[in-house]
């Protein structure tokens, strides 16, 4: 066991797959969960925790890990709120997506005694709420830790064996350069699918049943992402601003000469330019973060209708 008493404020898909993570390994004596709504808790205790609260500030009470899994916008009044009812020696950390601004909405409300250690799974899915975890979430997969200049070494140590244990990587970064890593990574990437789907939707000459129905040549693929949480991703682009503009920035500029080059009939330069992206794109399955199955490993689906 890892920790005695872990308290886990948002109960959706990031804490659901903690907790059934933390069960199926035996890491945590006890589980204790908050969440807005009086029905997450209720499908939370049925399913993976041990107690749920009425209030944030009850849940946290003598927890030795406190981690906060709401919408990066909500992590400001959480603090504030749970601050002064976290026990001496406590590790708190969160999940949020932006490292930044975590840091200055959440840092103000914590007092000396607590070991404050942001975090940021590089691992999720299309899918919220709180039945929409499961336990393998975080096998093989990244999670990033952006510990303050002086951190408790030991605190870090045990936060680290915890998510090692739930079947993740650590790598620790400085919080600027955690933004930026995930602009390209993550954000912008989002930013693209979102708003080719919003091109098609545009579109009057391809009909919306046209873009369903034929959407297995790249549409479908390209644009999954873009069912994810509106409430999250809201709260990321309008917290890691800068990153976003930067790299949305030089996307744009990429795209311009991708655009000349088509319009010039410039097939070396289309040539080479896919060569390069087809062997970074290996790289990803080479490194062991996605299935080399031909279709992402699909099974033929059967066919439905016309
Ligand atoms: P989610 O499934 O939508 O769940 C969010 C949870 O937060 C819900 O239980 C919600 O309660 C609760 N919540 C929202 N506002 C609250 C408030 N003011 N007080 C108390 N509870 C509140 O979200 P998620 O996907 O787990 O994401 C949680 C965090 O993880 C976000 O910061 C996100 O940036 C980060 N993250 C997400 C992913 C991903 O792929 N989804 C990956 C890495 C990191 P109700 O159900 O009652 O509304």
């Amino acid at each position: 066991m890892t920790y005695q008493r872990v308290a886990l404020i948002g109960l959706g898909l990031i804490a659901s797959s903690m907790a059934h993570a933390m069960r199926a390994g035996g890491l945590a004596g006890e589980i204790v969960g908050f969440a807005k709504s009086a029905e997450t808790r209720a499908v939370a205790l049925d399913l993976f925790c041990d107690r749920v609260t009425e209030s944030a500030a009850e849940a946290v009470q003598g927890a030795d890990l406190v981690v906060l899994c709401v919408p990066v916008g909500a992590m400001g009044v959480i603090a504030a709120e749970i601050g002064p009812h976290l026990k001496q020696g406590a590790v708190i950390t969160d999940v949020g997506s932006v490292k930044q601004a975590v840091v200055d909405a959440v840092a103000p409300h914590l007092g000396p005694g607590v070991h404050f250690i942001p975090g940021h799974p590089m691992a999720g899915t299309e899918y919220s709420g709180p039945r929409s975890g499961f336990a393998a979430l975080f096998q093989n997969r990244w999670w990033l830790l952006t510990p303050p200049e002086g951190c408790d070494a030991e605190a870090l140590a045990r936060l680290r064996l915890m998510i090692e244990a739930m079947g993740a990587k650590v790598d620790t970064m400085d919080v600027a350069h955690h933004d930026l890593v995930v602009a390209v990574v993550s954000h912008v990437p989002h930013a693209i699918a979102y708003t080719m789907v919003g091109v098609a939707d545009h579109m009057r000459r391809v009909s919306q049943s046209e873009v369903i129905k034929y959407s297995a040549a790249g549409f479908r693929d390209f644009t999954r992402i873009a069912a994810s949480d509106p409430v999250m991703w809201r709260d990321v682009f309008l917290t890691n601003k800068d990153a976003v503009l930067d790299i949305l920035g030089r996307f744009s500029e990429e795209l311009f000469t991708l655009q000349r080059a088509i319009r010039m009939g410039d097939g070396e330069y289309l040539h080479a330019y896919f060569t390069r992206t087809r062997e970074i794109r290996r790289g990803i399955i080479e490194a062991g973060q996605d299935t080399a199955a031909p279709d992402f490993g699909r099974a033929v689906p059967p066919a439905k209708g016309g």
